[in-house]
C-alpha cells in the first residue's frame, strides 16, 4: 500500500508544504503550513477524503510554522520538534524584512513534542523521528522505512543544504547530522525536503550536500 505525498510551495520563500495520508479516505499528516497554505491543504485533504491527524513542525523557523494555528483553531493538534518549541509557541521571522514585514502570527502550545527515536504512527505508516540539529536546534527527518520516504525538512535539499547563519544555528551539528542521514537512511530513499524541489533520492542529493560539508 503506497503511501501518498502530496506537496505545495507557498510564502514569501517558497517554503514547501506536505499532506502525507496512508491511503485514500484514511489519515493525513500536515507537515509545515506554509504562509497561504491552508486552501491547498484543505482542497488536498478533501481530495484524498482523508482526516488530519496532526500537524507536523520539521521545525521551528516562522516559514514552517506560521500557519499552525489555523489548524489547531480546527482542533487539529499541533506535533512538534523539542528544541525548537518556543518559536512554535511564539513564531517570528529573524529577519522580517525578507518575508515583507508580516504581522505578528499566533503561537501554539504543541500537543506533543518530538524528540530523537520516537515514532509517527500515521494509519499503517511508521515514521521514525532522527534528531538532526544545525540548521535549527530542533530540526527533525522522519523517515519511512518501508516506504522508502523521509521528509527531511531544511536538513537537506535536492541541490544543496539548509542555511546555518541563522541564531541557535550550528555549522559542526549540520555536519554530523548530514553525516549520519547519509550513513543511516538507505540512498534511495525519496526526500521530501523544506525548500526546492522533492522526490529526487538520498543518493542524488548527496553530491550537491557534499560541496557544502
Ligand atoms: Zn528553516
Amino acid at each position: 500500500m503506497p503511501v501518498i505525498i502530496r506537496g505545495g510551495t507557498f510564502g514569501p520563500v517558497a517554503t514547501n508544504t506536505y499532506v502525507v495520508a496512508d491511503q485514500p479516505g484514511g489519515v493525513a499528516l500536515i507537515v509545515d503550513p506554509a504562509a497561504g497554505s491552508e486552501t491547498w491543504i484543505t482542497t488536498t485533504l478533501t481530495r484524498l477524503d482523508a482526516t488530519p491527524l496532526a500537524v507536523y513542525d520539521t521545525h521551528g523557523h516562522w516559514d514552517h510554522v506560521v500557519e499552525n494555528h489555523v489548524w489547531a483553531d480546527r482542533g487539529v493538534p499541533v506535533w512538534a520538534p523539542f528544541g525548537d518549541l518556543d518559536w512554535v509557541r511564539a513564531p517570528a521571522p529573524f529577519n522580517p524584512e525578507l518575508f515583507g514585514n508580516p504581522p505578528p502570527t499566533p503561537g501554539v502550545e504543541p500537543a506533543r513534542t518530538l524528540d530523537e527515536g520516537d515514532l509517527i504512527e500515521l494509519g499503517a505508516l511508521r515514521l521514525s523521528l532522527l534528531s538532526t540539529p544545525g540548521h535549527s536546534p530542533g530540526c527533525m527527518v522522519a523517515y519511512e522505512a518501508d516506504e522508502g520516504e523521509a521528509l527531511v525538512g531544511d536538513l537537506v535539499f535536492g541541490q544543496g543544504i539548509g542555511r546555518t547563519d541563522f541564531p541557535r544555528s550550528d555549522p559542526g551539528a549540520m555536519v554530523q547530522s548530514l553525516e549520519r542521514v547519509f550513513r543511516e537512511i538507505p540512498g534511495e530513499t525519496r526526500i521530501y525536503p523544506g525548500h526546492g524541489p522533492w522526490g529526487s533520492t538520498l543518493a542524488e542529493a548527496e553530491p550537491f550536500a557534499r560541496m557544502f560539508i
